[in-house]
């Protein structure tokens, strides 16, 4: 695609934004980030903040997912060594426009900042200034071939459920839990570099050679971006969405992106529609198949089904963008919706076979998978809800992928099409721009199925599956 109806597309897209009305409701916090893109990402952020948690709060905790990427990290982002290191580093920290006590503790990933002590419902604003390392690498965040990633670079307020949730890094499984916050942010980046981000594209300017972009997302959980002087551009608008696709090399691009704009279709009409007024999907060198942000999903160049990606991706776009959950200690809700979600697209489709098929190869992997376990440890238990540290990346890929799958899929053959979509519609609306727990999951298959589901669920939860299912 040439550059100039590129350009014609991103002005269109502005205008299809600027025409809409926001759909996500604004949230209590939010980011106000300037960030500069070079060698480096050097950011400016002020957090306003308010006070949901208790009164006499005085302090706040953030969390400082580049940190590992260190060399010396304990819990690391990477599993070979890194021809460069990541980090970041924070130059400046204000309450209220006054110098702050701040520190860095654990493995360098938490970020304290003592405040003022807060009354409930009373704001502050928190004022970050930092430059964050990128390192070379095909992660989350890395410059590889032609591509920077830039997701989980900037100090994220940690979660807050009976004290500060102070996570530590795992390779294995997506090791973010986060509320959701409104984003107004400022890119200044070199004019080669055209960005995909995780939100609206406010506006885009030319100024003293360098590119700025003004980005605003209402209602997202974190925000995300990726970085490339050869993006091509394609868009499709579905049902008030405008969907982008950024890609490189993908032969299949238009293929990658109708599947795509199907699955928001698809899914919006099953579950609820989607919230956001943009979302867009980008190629990218990352050494897992993809990864979900609010309004944004990396797709692996690598990947040889892109496809296939998009769809699961997408379905993130609901549970874990949309409805937030524990993805540390109950992966097993966004994921095993998500895998779920990607079969249960082809039967949305009208491709049942597929999702049979689909369903049954992971009834196979995963009783293999237990047999194996099993036959090396008599005594295994495949408990669903460790937390992601806890797993090998096998078995996290066989339980909070497949088994957990396999799980909404046990509820389906019970419950048929009309009962799962009724628990899915009422998780949705019920936890959208909240944070999800198995309670509140329970809560809504047991409405939505009209019956109590919640043994199905607490036998696959709990590794009883094998006598509860003969597995
Ligand atoms: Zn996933």
């Amino acid at each position: 695609m040439k550059r100039i109806l590129l350009t014609f597309l991103i002005i269109m897209s502005v205008i299809l934004f600027v025409a809409c009305e926001g759909k996500a409701k604004g949230a209590e916090n939010k980011y106000v980030m300037e960030l500069e893109v070079g060698e480096d990402i050097r950011g400016k952020q002020t957090l306003v903040f308010t006070n949901g948690i208790k009164d006499g709060l005085d302090e706040l905790k953030f969390h400082l997912y580049a940190n590992a990427y260190r060399e010396d990290a304990t819990n690391k982002a990477y599993k070979n060594s890194l021809l460069k290191y990541g980090r970041i580093e924070i130059q400046s920290c204000k309450v209220g426009g006054a110098e702050a006590q701040h520190s860095i503790s654990g493995d360098k990933n938490i970020l304290t900042v003592k405040i003022p002590s807060m009354k409930m419902k009373k704001k502050t604003e928190v004022f970050l200034e930092y430059v964050v390392t990128v390192p070379q690498c095909n992660l989350r965040l890395g410059r590889f071939n032609d591509t920077v990633n830039m997701g989980n670079f900037y100090p994220v307020l940690a979660v807050y459920d009976n004290g500060w949730r102070e996570d530590a890094f795992s390779l294995v499984g997506d090791p973010f839990y986060s509320e959701i916050a409104d984003y107004e942010v400022t890119v200044k980046a070199p004019l080669t570099m055209e960005l995909a981000c995780g939100g609206n594209i406010v506006s885009r300017l030319i100024e003293n050679g360098s590119r700025i972009m003004k980005i605003s997302a209402t209602g997202v959980r974190d925000f995300a971006m990726v970085g490339s002087a050869k993006f091509k551009l394609m868009t499709k608008s579905v049902g008030g969405t405008m969907l982008r696709y950024y890609y490189i090399k993908d032969a299949k691009a238009s293929d990658t992106l109708n599947e795509a704009a199907d699955a928001v279709r698809l899914f919006g009409e099953a579950f609820g529609k989607y919230p956001y007024e943009s979302y867009s999907l980008v190629e990218t060198a990352f050494a897992y198949g993809g990864m979900e942000y609010p309004m944004l999903s990396f797709i692996s160049s690598s990947e040889p089904d892109k496809a296939k990606v998009a769809v699961h991706e997408t379905a993130h776009q609901w549970w874990s963008v949309s409805v937030g959950s524990d993805s540390i200690r109950e992966s097993f809700i966004d994921e095993g919706l998500a895998t779920f979600c990607t079969n249960y697209y082809y039967l949305l489709k009208g491709e049942k076979q597929i999702f049979i098929d689909n369903h049954n190869k992971s009834k196979t992997d995963f009783q293999n998978f237990l047999k194996m376990k099993t036959m090396a440890n008599a005594s295994y238990v495949p408990r669903l809800d460790l937390s992601i540290n806890e797993y090998t990346t096998n078995e996290y890929n066989m339980l909070c992928y497949e088994a957990s799958g396999l799980m909404f899929k046990s509820v389906y053959d019970i419950a048929g099409q009309t009962g799962i979509e009724k628990s899915l519609q009422i998780f949705f609306e019920e936890n959208k721009f909240k944070i999800a727990d198995k309670e509140k999951l329970y809560s809504a298959f047991n409405k939505g199925c009209g019956r109590d589901v919640g043994r199905i669920f607490d036998s696959w939860i709990s590794g009883a599956t094998q006598t509860f299912y003969g597995y």
